[in-house]
């Protein structure tokens, strides 16, 4: 089935290249030149994912975030932001925005974070079990399907969130600083600022932890990093 994305972005020209670009990619789009519309839109017609522009007539892709969150948790967003305003990006994604990227972008680049951030949902078929699965106490890791399963459970995460704790549970137990993640699971430049790392840990830990206010799995190592923990049982 196709996804769809909603674009929220004022500027005619940037607006019609991404609905174009999108449209060759196989996606559906949806549209909106303003935050008023671009939320009742996002609220109603449930896209796969969203892009954002920051700065947008009536309500700005800050406050859009917010209160989209405040009442859909797991749709991917991800801001496009002109490079002055980048030094606000971590605020966004404290505000629950997945990603960001800066004007001017490559259409090629912005199409690889759409598929990057989508939520995988009904990319993994169900049938026999894969063979390529790993055994982490609650967790089971399916390589082959890219999903990871809590008690049998599968778990919805972005593509994003499933590299991370795949990274994270490749040596259980072995500290992982920002910075490591940071280029393995983004590989890309955030320009120094491992906070997107934290923010991303937090969205991971309320998907997968049972109370995220006290995590037993992604434990934090002050001023070093994170490790997954595997000594529970
Ligand atoms: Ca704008």
């Amino acid at each position: 089935m196709k996804k769809t994305v909603l674009i929220v972005e004022d500027e005619k020209a940037i607006l019609d290249i991404l609905t174009l670009n999108l449209t060759i990619a196989g996606y559906d789009t949806i549209c909106a030149q303003d935050g008023k519309e671009g939320l009742a839109l996002a609220l109603s017609e449930k896209p796969d994912l969203i892009l954002l522009d920051v700065m947008l007539p009536y309500l700005d892709g800050f406050s859009l975030c917010k209160q989209f969150r405040a009442q859909d948790k797991l749709t991917p967003i991800i801001m496009l932001t002109a490079r002055e305003e980048e030094r606000d990006m971590v605020f966004g994604l404290e505000l629950g925005a997945d990603d960001y990227m800066t004007k001017p972008f490559s259409v090629r680049e912005l199409l690889a974070r759409v598929q990057t951030n989508i939520r995988r949902g009904d990319t993994a078929p169900e049938g026999a079990p894969s063979r390529n699965r790993v055994d982490l106490g609650r967790f089971t890791l399916d390589q082959e399907r890219s999903q990871i399963y809590k008690d049998d459970q599968p778990v919805d995460l972005t593509q994003r969130e499933y590299d991370l704790f795949r990274c994270l549970t490749a040596q259980p137990g072995r500290v992982v600083s920002r910075e490591a993640l940071m280029q393995e699971v983004w590989r890309y430049d955030y320009f120094g600022d491992v906070r997107a790392v934290d923010v991303a840990v937090c969205r991971l830990r309320e998907k997968i932890e049972d109370d995220a206010a006290h995590p037993e799995y992604i434990i934090t190592k002050r001023g070093a990093g994170y490790y997954f923990n595997t000594d529970l049982e």
